[in-house]
């Protein structure tokens, strides 16, 4: 469940993308925070009310409106945990997803020094059940598999578990709750390691996987989760992350007792580079055999430095994310009053949040270019602007490129140069505005 590559969209069931039409999510508000159940909630940022971020539609549903819903991120004042509170049902959010992780020479790579790094903290024990939670094609099973030990994936998307199945890494399709999680311990017997990656931010209910993980997790286990950071969302203003899919923004130090609350302790917390800056945490059974390291406590410390435990930081946020707003649209609006034609480079999720946020609907561009076939043809969430290849830049010749997967702008200015060259001008929203 891997959730920024450009390719995760969403498919119709038993159909192809371009008989699809997405059913109407529905929505239920929380009110209590998600990791301490606090009801003491801050409304720190209020961005534009989007459709779900992956929501594309044919050319033939071009009139037909979407349903958008609130974007609105909370602060809880009794853990310090950053929310939304508006939940969308995750089956129209994840059953259908078609991102496959294996596809990727980066992750690829990514999960076999992740299953290394796991691996050599079961030393001597190199034996045993892994199961990964959100597991997709299996490709990280796969690495724990060829060191030795069995594995069982979980992934809601059915056609993915169906091959990942096929493919030799057994994989439950469905929802990872206590009651899979007593399943699997009544047929497999207790994990040595449980893995979830890209899944702890996309689950309302984090309390009643956690005591899943609790209970399945052997005495030594070790559970492994990767989960985007919020802080380097703060640092980077990567505020486009924010999407319905997303609904946690997690810090190390609401989940220190959060994982304490469930019978567990985080003994690790290291920041990696996927996504953007991601966390990788790792928890234990309480008393279990491993000591705490150091990088707990110097993330809390980064993370209290940073001012993340008080609501008035993230206030902060959100006036950095207006300025940013005010600065592009100005330059934009320049454009287009000197007769400049616009178009958009990239159509992942993200560029919802931020085309919805920052006002860049048809009016300003044209269309969107993006390297993946399967969103080729179809048009964006809500505003309906076509989504085309590559070629369309030489076709149609925009005086300027807004970069909104802007995370990659080296990559597409460089597989761009041409356009550049041709005296085309690349505009990269975030974190600062530029115009090259
Ligand atoms: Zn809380």
């Amino acid at each position: 469940m891997s959730n920024v590559s450009p390719r995760s969209i969403p498919k119709a069931r038993g159909g192809t993308l371009t008989d699809h039409y997405p059913p109407p999510p529905t929505i239920r508000r929380r009110d209590s925070c998600r990791l301490c159940g606090g009801k003491t909630l801050d409304l720190v940022l209020s961005l534009e009310p989007t459709p779900p971020a992956n929501a594309f539609v044919t050319l033939a549903e071009a009139d037909k409106e979407q349903a958008r819903f609130p974007l609105d991120v909370f602060f809880c004042e009794d853990c310090f945990h950053v929310q939304l509170l508006d939940v969308l049902d995750p089956k129209v959010l994840f059953e259908n997803y078609v991102y496959v992780s294996g596809t990727s020479p980066l992750f690829v790579k990514h999960f076999e020094d992740y299953a290394a790094d796991v691996m050599a903290r079961l030393s001597p024990r190199q034996s045993g059940l892994a199961v990964d939670i959100g597991s997709n094609d299996g490709t990280l099973l796969g690495f724990f598999k060829k060191a030795g030990m069995k594995v069982l994936g979980i992934d809601p998307a059915r056609d993915i578990a169906e091959k990942a199945t096929a493919c030799g890494i057994e994989t439950i399709n469905d929802f990872f709750s206590a009651s899979v999680a007593e399943k699997i311990l009544a047929n497999h017997g207790p994990a040595a390691v449980i893995t979830a990656n890209n899944v702890f931010a996309h689950i309302d209910d984090l309390a009643g996987i956690s005591e899943g993980i609790s209970s399945l997790l052997s005495d030594d286990g070790l559970f492994v989760f990767e989960v985007s950071y919020l802080v380097d969302v703060f640092e980077k203003t990567l505020f486009d992350t924010i999407y319905h899919e997303h609904l946690a923004y997690h810090s190390v130090r609401p989940l220190i007792s959060f994982f304490d609350k469930h019978g567990m302790e985080l003994i690790e917390a290291g920041r990696i580079e996927s996504h953007g800056g991601s966390l990788r945490g790792m928890a234990q059974k309480k008393g279990g055999p491993r000591p705490v390291g150091n990088s707990v406590a110097r993330a809390v410390a980064a993370e209290v430095k940073l001012g993340l435990d008080k609501a008035e930081t993230l206030r902060a946020f959100a006036d950095r994310i207006d300025t940013r707003k005010a600065q592009l649209s100005a330059l934009l609006a320049g454009l287009k009053a000197e007769g400049k034609s616009i178009a958009g480079f990239g159509a992942p999720a993200k560029a919802t949040t931020l085309m919805y946020h920052f006002g860049i609907g048809p009016e300003v561009i044209d269309f969107i270019v993006d390297d993946s076939p399967l969103k080729q043809n179809l048009l964006t969430p809500g505003m309906h602007i076509p989504v085309v290849g590559p070629q369309t830049v030489d076709e149609r010749k925009p005086d300027a490129l807004v970069i909104l997967a802007w995370n990659f702008a080296g990559p597409i200015m460089a597989n761009n140069a041409a356009f550049h060259d041709r005296g085309g001008r690349f505009i990269i929203p975030l974190p600062e505005v530029r115009m090259i």
